[in-house]
């Protein structure tokens, strides 16, 4: 894996946000390099998404400064760097009328703007981008007549149909199986190592997340934790986190 550390693809400094009279993240300082694959974890309502959604600008931290690829977010505009793959809480009809390439394809217009037309090139990215997540054969099926871990594939293949350098997982496993969440995450693992893409994903789940990513960042309000998982898995913090029954995971997986 090529991460480079010289390069600071998000930097979160000092920020505090609050909702309302409600500190969500107080005084949290987290730089996120190119090449990292990182989780967000933490006990739930820790802040892990209000995170996210600030790292994605949707939210504006009351206090400290978020940077893009080196520029102050609030000039940051080149969002098309960025991909997204939501939770699998979505249960298609297997009637939905769309197809899996035309999922996959709604990915492009993210990167060209959504009146333009898809040319050759386009057809070609996004045709790479089923291969990558090896789901050529199943392109003209409809969305709604895949099993779950298939559907989260074809979320990845619409993520990088934008060609991202980065992409964010929030909770992406939910309900997929055991055997499907190993190839998932191979093919995580894959798009980090080959493609060299930054990946930032929020897991409930430390003990199937710690050995998968290089970086743990642990939120509870504050950042408690940041570095190897292995260090986090053998420290105090999962005792204090997440109660006595964590570690009895942790021990018996
Ligand atoms: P996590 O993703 O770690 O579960 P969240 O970032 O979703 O944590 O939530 C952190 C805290 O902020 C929780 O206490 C939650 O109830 C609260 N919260 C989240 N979204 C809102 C909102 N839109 N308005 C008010 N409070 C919110």
């Amino acid at each position: 894996m090529s991460i480079n550390h010289q390069k600071n693809i998000i930097e979160v400094k000092n920020i505090s946000f609050s909702y309302g009279d409600v500190e969500v993240l107080k005084n949290i300082t987290l730089d996120i390099h190119k090449g990292d694959y990182i989780s967000l974890i933490g006990p739930n309502g820790g802040g892990k998404t209000t995170l996210l959604k600030i790292m994605l600008g949707l939210i504006t931290p009351q206090i400290g400064e978020v940077k893009l690829f080196g520029k102050n977010i609030n000039n940051f505009k080149d969002w098309s760097k960025f991909g997204y793959v939501p939770q699998k809480a979505i249960n298609f009809d297997p009637l939905f009328p769309v197809t899996v390439r035309e999922v996959v394809a709604m990915g492009r217009y993210g990167k060209k703007g959504l009146l333009k037309w898809l040319n050759k090139k386009d057809q070609e990215i996004i045709d790479g981008a089923l291969a990558q997540v090896e789901m050529t054969d199943h392109a003209n099926r409809l969305i709604g007549n895949l099993s779950s871990g298939q559907q989260q594939r074809v979320f990845i293949a619409r993520a990088l149909a934008g060609e991202p350098e980065v992409i964010f997982l929030d909770e992406p496993t939910v309900g997929v199986d055991v055997k499907n969440q190993e190839e998932f995450y191979a093919l995580l693992t894959h798009l980090n190592t080959k493609l060299n893409i930054t990946l930032i994903i929020i897991s409930h789940d430390v003990d199937v997340i710690s050995h998968q990513v290089t970086e743990l960042a642990c939120l509870n309000q504050t950042l408690v934790y940041h570095g190897e998982p292995k260090k986090f898995m053998k420290g105090h913090y999962l005792d204090e986190l997440y109660g006595e029954s964590a570690r009895f995971v942790a021990h018996n997986h």
